[in-house]
């Protein structure tokens, strides 16, 4: 650690300790593995603003950090300092249609506490232990993000910190090029350290329906149609590796509170002549919300969850979508996802993804496309393999006018970078050069092949 760093105070924790270290050096990906010089545990904001004030004079790379569970090192500071901000994690006062909350807290942390004001926020990631800070740094979408867009969409106001030390407030009225730097922003302009979130009413009861189609496009058309009827709450899908080749499953729920009740034969009206239900189940909110809780704890049994984890995850245009998707199952073999991978298709509403800095596909209807694949341990050659491959498939979805959700392992140069970011690229570059001019933050993103 810099023998100046060593004598700064700060209220929380400033550690050079080896597993503080090594810690820091990995993430749900698996793949990256850089070595910051120190971790910074802050007690409060003003650690973050001295520690950041102390970087931007050396020129020393800062990265915030929440569960790490990104895929390529993006919350990764080589030689840098990383701020873990999961001591940061207050949830503030409930009211009818907000709550602001520290940024380190998990959506598993303010779902509890909503949940007892019989309040949700309307957007939440399929898995909920991601923080708010990061899930926010990147879009944050969900089975409720054809309805809402993602979970920067609903966000009211930011508090951050900034590179010169400054705790700053902003919203669309004020700060406003600070508020639309850092929503999507992947940390890159100041640190944010609580935000005010939107709430809607929770329902106190879901019905899940879980539907196999026969084929692929018969799984996008029927979710095409729902998507445009809008006739359920959440809708997803995947595809998985079966006992007789690709399934291709959909997934969705409406949400209700009793005495009211979801009637089955409205509900699956049309949706049965090429598919067979697989399942239907009734379930309370919170069971439902957490569904990946069991297979996240059945992972770290078999280890599976610290296997190195190329996940690539894109948005596709719709009217390229059946065929990006035909070429990916074509090449696409089971052994390159592993035993508990699986696709993740369902379309969204380009509409709703307002952000500027959530890069979305220009057609109206896009589909999020993620290959969640699992490689094996100790083989370098095949996570490269795939991490290659990755490569590939961006950029067949970028010339397709797709995008890339920036949250797994696709190497990205600094062109892809500008390019990722198109006619949002200028606001950002200008936010960068307000903000952090001596580019201390954001230092994990750019990993070239
Ligand atoms: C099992 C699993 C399921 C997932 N499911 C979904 C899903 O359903 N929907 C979805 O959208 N995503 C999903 N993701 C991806 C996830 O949303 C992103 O990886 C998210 O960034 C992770 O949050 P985190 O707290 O781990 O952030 P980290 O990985 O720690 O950080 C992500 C980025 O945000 C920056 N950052 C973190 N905190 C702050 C802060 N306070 N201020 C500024 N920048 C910050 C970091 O520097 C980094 O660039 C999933 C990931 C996993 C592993």
């Amino acid at each position: 650690m810099d023998p100046d760093l060593r004598s700064i105070h700060v209220h929380g924790d400033l550690t050079g300790d080896p597993e503080a270290l090594a810690l820091a050096a990995t993430d749900f990906g698996h793949i990256v593995a850089d070595r910051p010089q120190a971790v910074l545990r802050p007690g409060s904001a003003t650690d973050i603003g001295t520690i950041l004030r102390f970087a931007a004079q050396r020129a020393i790379p800062v990265v915030p950090r929440g569960c790490g569970h990104t895929g390529y090192g993006q919350a990764q500071a080589r030689d840098g300092i990383v701020i873990d901000m999961a001591r940061l994690a207050a949830i503030g006062d409930i009211r009818e249609d907000r709550v602001t909350v520290e940024a380190g807290a998990t959506w598993a942390d303010v779902l509890r506490a909503t949940l007892r004001h019989g309040l949700t926020p309307p957007v939440l990631t399929d898995y909920l232990d991601l923080t708010v800070g990061g899930t926010l740094s990147v879009g944050g979408l969900g089975g409720t993000s054809h309805r809402y867009g993602a979970q920067t969409d609903t966000v009211l106001a930011l508090d951050a910190i900034t590179p010169d030390g400054r705790q700053r407030g902003c919203s669309t009225t004020t700060s406003a090029e600070l508020f639309h730097a850092l929503l999507a922003g992947l940390g890159q302009c100041g640190v944010i350290t609580r935000a005010t979130l939107r709430l809607v009413p929770a329902p106190s009861r879901v019905r899940r329906y879980k539907l196999s189609y026969s084929g692929v496009r018969l799984l996008t058309e029927m979710q095409r149609r729902l998507l445009h009827e809008r006739r359920f709450d959440h809708l997803q899908g995947q595809i998985v590796w079966g006992e007789h080749g690709w399934e291709y499953l959909l997934d969705a729920a409406t949400y209700y509170t009793p005495p009211e009740e979801p009637d089955d034969e409205t509900t699956l009206d049309g949706l049965a002549p090429d598919s067979t239900r697989l399942a239907r189940e009734d379930l309370s909110y919170w069971d439902f919300v957490d569904r990946l809780d069991d297979s996240v704890r059945e992972l770290r049994q078999t280890g599976e969850w610290w296997h190195p984890h190329p996940w690539a995850n894109l948005l596709i245009p719709d009217s390229a979508t059946d065929g990006f998707l035909a070429r990916l199952l074509g090449e696409l073999s089971p052994a390159d996802l592993g035993a508990p991978g699986l696709l993740l298709v369902y379309p969204l509403f380009t509409e709703a993804l307002a952000t500027p800095l959530f890069r979305a596909p220009e057609e109206s209807v896009a589909f999020l496309v993620a290959t969640l694949g699992y490689a094996p341990p100790h083989d370098p050659e095949s996570v490269r393999r795939l991490i290659d491959t990755n490569r590939q498939w961006y950029e067949q979805a970028r010339e397709l006018g797709g995008t890339v959700y920036p949250v797994g392992a696709i190497p990205f140069g600094q062109d892809d970078f500008v390019d990722h970011y198109g006619p949002a690229w200028p606001a950002l570059d200008a936010a960068k050069k307000r903000f952090d001019p001596r580019q201390i933050l954001g230092s994990g993103l750019c990993r070239p092949e």
